[in-house]
């Protein structure tokens, strides 16, 4: 299993290289060219992370963590990375989350999973962020997120609705467990990229709960009302 674990650590970095010098990884905030992968020293002085006395939201009995404020360039690097087509940002994203994930959950989880898009919406946007997110925060951990929930219908985006009550009806009922998903007594770490309501991460946490999953956890890159 170590073995493994090294030799797909290895091949990643190797890739990882290869794509550096194609595609130079720049800060996902300002945008700066830097030599490695990650958020440069100006931003990560000056954005706005969650401190430690906001540490967790429980929501509905679901705890939901994040290491950034939606606001300011956060949430300008985010609306980019979801609706621009920025999705090389997902590699510092990912470190981003792994580190805040090992923060406050250590040792709590032993799968990892993200919201579920709907077919339609993927088509057009090209890839489901979350999912992005969440693959990206597995490589620092040298493992693969699981496909653990689909969304069955093609609901308007909760994005579009500025109602607390209307994003909670508006995805109530829109998830199942994948086919073959294997949920009993799993301790679930479920990726989002925002959270607002946090309607989506309890609609997909009762969902994995219902198909078996012991305990889940919600992480998403920002939280609204911090
Ligand atoms: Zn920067």
């Amino acid at each position: 299993m170590l073995r493994d674990k090294t030799a797909f650590r290895a091949v990643s970095e190797i890739a990882d290289g290869f794509l550096d010098l194609l595609f130079p990884p720049k800060c996902p905030f300002c945008r700066k060219i830097l030599t490695r992968p990650g958020i440069c020293d100006d931003c990560a002085a000056d954005l706005p992370w969650v401190d430690d006395r906001d540490a967790f939201r429980v929501i509905r009995g679901l705890y939901c963590a994040a290491p950034l404020q939606y606001a300011g360039a956060a949430r300008r690097a985010i609306l980019r990375f979801k609706f621009g087509g920025h999705t090389a940002a997902a590699r510092a994203f990912g470190a981003t989350l792994s580190a805040c994930a090992a923060e406050r959950y250590p040792g709590m989880f032993d799968a990892v999973t993200w919201a579920p898009i709907s077919r339609e919406r993927r088509r057009q946007r090209g890839y489901n962020q979350s999912e992005l997110l969440a693959r990206a925060a597995c490589r620092t951990w040298a493992t693969r997120p699981e496909a653990l929930l689909v969304k069955t219908r093609d609901n308007p985006p909760q994005s579009g609705l500025r109602d607390a009550s209307a994003r909670w009806a508006n995805v109530a009922g829109v998830y199942r467990p994948a086919p073959n998903a294997h949920l009993r007594g799993k301790r679930v770490l479920l990726i989002d990229d925002i959270c607002t309501t946090g309607a989506t991460l309890c609609e997909c946490a009762q969902c994995l709960r219902d198909g078996g999953a012991a305990e889940v956890y919600a992480l998403s890159l920002a939280m609204a009302g911090q």
